[in-house]
């Protein structure tokens, strides 16, 4: 039941999580989490009464909104029948969704190894490619997120991994595309690709491709900025896995499942990755889960010889009845060609035309219901609106955008000088529009700083 908005009870619930409650990537006494007291579909409330549109879709995870009433009932049926049972038995949710996943991931990734959520996947795809291959290294890019564990912070490129990085060895970064931002002096795309292209090349060749287990990226990097690649990247990437024996993990935890307005992102270039992670969307994240879908040949290495890594809720009943009844919601409601419709004909104009009207938007860019509009302080020469950097500096630019956001009834995504426009694929055209116009005033808010 939603608990009826009060104050009183708003205040109650701040208390104990400030007592008690230690927060993700925080300073724990720097932060003023907002009490939310119930969500559906698109939007969210505080006990304050105030309502948001959510933007963010949570942690860009919620692709069909809030409290779907087909998934909260599939949930509730589990819960009834068979709330759960140990990974090793075959049940009926863990077998129906690998065969609703398998059939939608791209290519023979016919083979899915369920997990909690998107770092473990990315642990265990990275443990089957060096497996698979016998070698120790990875490749990922420098712009990029790949989890909160271990290995998978490793392999991220943004500054949180610093704190860890010694505690891994073999995991070499390199610079992917990003033509806004380019580190290759590149004026085009073509350009751009290529040279991209060269320098992962040359760092093949620097590295040993006999040492190179996999590479790992982000289909479409999104934590880092929504940044699509340019046409042909990832084609050569596959090329160059291919002529080195290496794996290609392609990490879709975030693109995947509609967000993209294809089933995932690798769809757009047409490249079937050799692993491919997933979470997030897969079930909403009603309940946590992730995986990775397995291409027949790493498949095969398992075979006969067992796979050293497993999970105790490895492919929980309740989290995979949730799949299972998101992935039929998505294909009721045509959730997936809908992010696509209204991307192209609601959300990226909008968002250009703001751009137009706005001298604090630098770029905006993205594709389906995956959108980055980039805040500058001047648009020649690009400089971020605020400093490239995680140590936590005043931001007062972005928390002035936020502020205004909100009071437009707006949740927005901010991540350093970006706002990232990420809502349900189900939110509706009108809500869509009531959104983009909350970002015009919170934009303006921007401008004053440039
Ligand atoms: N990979 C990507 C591309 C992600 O965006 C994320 C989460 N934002 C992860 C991995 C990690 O997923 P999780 O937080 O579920 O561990």
């Amino acid at each position: 039941m939603t608990p009826q908005p009060s104050p009183e009870a708003g205040a109650a619930v701040k208390a104990a999580d400030r007592a008690h409650v230690f927060h993700s990537w925080s300073a724990q006494e720097l932060i003023d989490p907002l009490a939310v007291a119930g969500a559906e579909g698109s939007y969210f409330w505080d006990y304050d009464g105030r309502r948001y549109l959510d933007f963010t879709s949570g942690l860009v995870y919620t692709n069909i909104g809030y409290q779907h009433p087909q998934v909260v009932a599939a949930i509730q049926e589990q819960a009834a029948t068979m709330t759960t049972f140990a990974p090793a038995f075959a049940v009926e949710a863990r077998s129906e969704a690998a065969r609703l996943v398998a059939e939608r991931t791209p290519g023979d990734l016919d083979k899915i190894f369920f997990t909690n959520g998107g770092a473990d996947a990315v642990e265990h795809a990275l443990r089957m490619a060096r497996l698979h291959t016998g070698r120790p290294k990875v490749l990922s890019a420098y712009r990029s997120y790949h989890g909160g564990t271990q290995q998978a912070v490793n392999v991220t490129g943004d500054p949180r991994r610093w704190a860890s990085d010694s505690a891994t060895a073999g995991v070499v970064h390199f610079w992917a595309p990003f033509l806004y931002r380019s580190r290759f002096y590149a004026e085009t795309e073509e350009q751009e690709c290529a040279r991209a292209l060269e320098h992962l090349e040359t760092t093949i060749a620097f590295e040993g491709p006999s040492t190179i287990a996999a590479i790992i990226l982000e289909t479409i990097p999104g934590t880092a900025g929504i940044m699509p690649p340019p046409p042909g990247y990832l084609a050569g990437v596959r090329e160059l896995c291919d002529k080195h024996g290496i794996v290609l993990v392609l990490d879709e935890v975030m693109a995947g499942f509609g967000r993209t307005g294809t089933w995932f992102a690798a769809d757009l270039y047409d490249v079937v990755p050799d692993l491919m992670t997933f979470a997030k969307g897969v079930n909403s994240g009603y309940v946590p889960l992730g995986g990775v879908a397995i291409s027949a040949e790493i498949a095969a290495t398992f075979a006969t010889r067992p796979y050293p890594g497993g999970l105790t809720y490895s492919g929980h009943p309740l989290a995979c009845a949730a799949a299972v009844a998101t992935i039929n919601v998505m294909e009721e409601e045509g959730l997936v060609e809908k992010a696509a419709a209204l991307g192209a004909s609601v959300v990226g104009p909008g968002l250009r035309e703001l751009a137009e009207r706005h001298p604090s938007v630098g770029e905006v860019r993205g594709t389906g219901m995956f959108w980055a509009v980039e805040l500058v302080r001047d648009r020649e020469t690009r400089e971020p609106l605020v400093p490239y950097n995680a140590s936590g500096e005043a931001n007062a630019p972005m928390a002035a955008f936020a502020a205004a956001a909100k009071k437009a009834g707006l949740w927005p995504f901010v991540n350093m000088n970006r706002t990232h426009v990420v809502p349900p694929l189900n939110t509706s055209e009108a809500e869509l529009k009531e959104g983009l116009a909350a970002l015009d005033a919170a934009l303006s808010a921007a401008d004053e700083h440039v």
